[in-house]
């Protein structure tokens, strides 16, 4: 697939980057014009994505989290988000609306299901002790450019 712009960064897993990240896609998206809605919809998901790897990827240990934000033809952005921390032992049931492993930690268990909502395609791969990597895609709106 062809690359038409790219932006890559990658930060250590504090919650003080979950706005770094946002800011980051903030700004690669302005070029391609985003109606509010959709600069919205992403930046919840990038949030989604980041505060999982660092939440429950490193769990409080030091690790770093990669960011990558594509923009490809047909005005489609590419997310993808991935950490070197413990990995998902069952993707499936991770991807549950409502499963949380953490619910002491008052959490809903639905970033996984926002992140769905809110893209065209999600794809999760994980390996337990080696990380999880997300790839998001989401098609905007309105007339490409060219
Ligand atoms: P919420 O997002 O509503 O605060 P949550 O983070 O528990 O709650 P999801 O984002 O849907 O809910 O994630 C579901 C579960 O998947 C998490 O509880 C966690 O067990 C697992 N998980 C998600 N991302 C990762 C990751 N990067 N590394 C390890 N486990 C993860
Ligand atoms: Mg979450």
């Amino acid at each position: 697939m062809k690359v038409l712009n790219e932006f890559k960064c990658v930060f250590p897993a504090q919650s003080a980057n979950e706005g770094l990240a946002r800011a980051a896609l903030s700004a690669f998206l302005i070029p391609a014009d985003p109606t509010a809605q959709e600069l919205a919809d992403l930046r919840t998901v990038i949030s989604e994505a980041v505060t999982n790897a660092i939440v429950h990827g490193y769990r409080g240990s030091e690790g770093n989290v990669s960011l990558c934000l594509r923009m490809l033809p047909e005005r489609v952005i590419y997310i993808r988000v991935s950490d070197k921390g413990c990995g998902i032992p069952d993707v499936a049931r991770a991807m549950e609306p409502l499963y949380t492993s953490a619910p002491e930690e008052e959490r809903a268990g639905l970033g996984f299901a926002i992140m769905q909502t809110f893209t065209d395609s999600l794809h999760v791969r994980s390996s337990e002790g080696a990380g999880t990597v997300l790839t998001m895609r989401r098609r905007l709106g309105g007339q490409p450019d060219d």
